[in-house]
């Protein structure tokens, strides 16, 4: 037997059916052949990926063979893209094999992005690019190292047939590891069908396998609001994570939320480097709307557009279903304030709350966006500053080029640093497990990439070990940690992938 035929294939997809799920095989691709795999998330599904290694894992994590007991699914979904309701997207390249149980009970979705075409392709080809899955793999594996809810990455397989791009690319086949795919759009899709009897069945089946504590809420009308209530906190502490790492994710239409507050598809992302608040990482995003200054507030759209979706599910009358959803959405900011709160207090070193950390968080942001500081560099060069005033701060104000206002800053801060009780010890240990030193650069993907598609897949390898521990010193890796050299500044991302 193959590791992946000894897995529990449950196939809740499959026993679903429509008009959730729509039974399809993945398309067979020539001459697959092994780029890389997470042993990782191969134990985080109970396999063992020295195992998978000796097995071969091209043949079925390409889909040109199906493990036994999967049961092959396309999810149906919609969404609001760019804030418009784009109708009928769906899994138009993805292909769920089916969900596994581990003998603890926990299920993980197991899907093969770039698999083929299915009936929800619309005019494309079902596939993806080498390219695209090596981003996806490695921004969702620094994502999962920084402690940020995403979905993991267990495999890129590569086949030479080619994909046509803006140029002609090769293939390749991500294996997508997630505890749910379920979207927004997936309850969006019912709504908008006016299919009102179909929400309940899928929100019981992500609320069963993934809160048991909501599940045993025996009236629907109220398990259905402690669901919708935890799918708000869920995405408010998603995007404060996102905005404590610098991270953009660049198409946050509704197509592209998780119901369980993870990170999810990967298209033209970014990492921040220099920081500017208004930063777009999607240059088809032209009036910037999921910029990152912007990701907060679209938290809040998006989530309006899904609780409108499951309105039905709120209360017997239509009129107090709509309070109901309103009285729920106001609970946004102040869910995603605290979260972003906490976080920012963690990365200055405060542990104690106090009324003014806003304004000396918003002050370093002020400088920071003045000199267009790096958003990683300055936070971790911070951890290495003192609480006494005539200590070394260089590893900090030389990511200014306004030493003055930086040095200002840090007089404020100490001022701050005044009232707490932690040790200096303790105090920076606990900024650097939450101020990364490495982060995902596009410009380090880039140079994985060319490599990769030359067929050296040494420095992938590489780079994604140094991002499996993004907290640590690592001195041999300290290049990753460099500013962007001057040929990556102007790199810019579509969606194209
Ligand atoms: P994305 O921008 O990746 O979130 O995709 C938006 C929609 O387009 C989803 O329904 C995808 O399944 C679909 N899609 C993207 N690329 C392809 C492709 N190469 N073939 C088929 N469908 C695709
Ligand atoms: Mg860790
Ligand atoms: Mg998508």
């Amino acid at each position: 037997d193959h590791p992946l035929d000894t897995l529990d294939w449950h196939n809740a997809g499959a026993a679903l059916g429509a008009p959730y799920y729509t039974p399809q095989a993945p398309s067979p691709i020539a001459a697959p052949y092994p780029v890389l795999l997470n042993d990782e998330v191969a134990r985080l599904i109970g396999l063992d990926g020295a195992d998978l290694r000796r097995a071969g894992y091209a043949e079925v994590l390409s889909g040109n063979q199906l493990p036994q007991g999967a049961a092959p699914v396309s999810h149906r979904y919609g969404g609001h893209q760019f804030g418009v309701w784009a109708g009928q997207l769906g899994d138009g390249r993805a292909i769920t094999l089916g969900d596994i149980q581990r003998a603890d009970g926990k299920a993980f979705d197991i899907q093969l992005k770039g698999a083929g075409q299915t009936p929800y392709s619309r005019f494309a080809d079902g596939r993806a690019v080498l390219r695209s899955t090596i981003r996806e793999y490695l921004a969702s594996e620094a994502l999962a190292h920084l402690d940020i809810p995403t979905t993991r990455a267990l495999a890129i397989v590569g086949s030479d047939a080619p994909i046509r791009r803006e140029t002609i690319e090769t293939a390749a086949i991500l294996t997508r590891v997630a505890p749910s795919l379920v979207r927004f759009g997936s309850f969006e899709m019912l709504f908008y069908d006016q299919d009102f009897e179909a929400l309940a069945p899928l929100a019981d089946a992500v609320i069963s396998a993934h809160h048991p504590e909501i599940a045993a809420i025996e009236t629907p009308t109220e398990r259905y609001r402690a669901w919708a209530g935890r799918v708000i906190t869920l995405t408010a502490e998603l995007i404060a994570d996102w905005q404590a790492v610098g991270f953009c994710h660049g198409v946050l239409n509704t197509d592209n939320m998780s119901v369980l507050g993870l990170t999810l598809d990967y298209g033209p992302f970014g990492f921040m480097d220099s920081f500017q608040p208004d930063w777009v990482c999607n240059h088809t995003d032209a009036g910037g709307r999921y910029a990152y200054n912007q990701q907060p507030q679209v938290g809040l759209w998006n989530l309006g557009r899904f609780v409108q979706a499951i309105l039905p599910l709120l209360a017997e009358e239509p009129d107090d279903a709509v309070q109901i959803g309103q009285d729920m959405l106001q609970t946004y900011r102040g869910a995603y304030d605290a979260a972003y709160m906490r976080r920012m207090r963690a990365k200055l070193g405060l542990a104690e709350a106090h009324d003014d950390d806003r304004a000396l968080v918003e002050s370093l942001f002020k400088v920071m966006a003045a000199d267009g500081a790096d958003f990683t560099r300055t936070f971790r060069g911070l951890c290495h500053v003192g609480h006494a005033a005539d200590g070394n701060d260089s590893a900090f104000v030389d990511e200014f080029v306004d030493v003055d206002a930086a040095r200002q800053w840090l007089v404020d801060w100490r001022a701050r640093l005044a009232h707490e009780t932690d040790d200096e010890a303790t105090r920076q240990a606990g900024m650097r497990g939450v101020n990364p030193k490495y982060i995902l650069r596009n410009y380090l993907a880039q140079q994985a990439i060319e490599q990769a598609q030359a067929g050296d897949y040494s420095e992938l390898e590489r780079l994604h070990e140094v991002l499996k521990a993004p907290f640590d010193e690592q001195p041999e890796h300290a290049a990753y940690a460099e500013l962007p050299p001057d040929w990556a500044r102007g790199l810019v991302l579509s969606c194209s992938a």
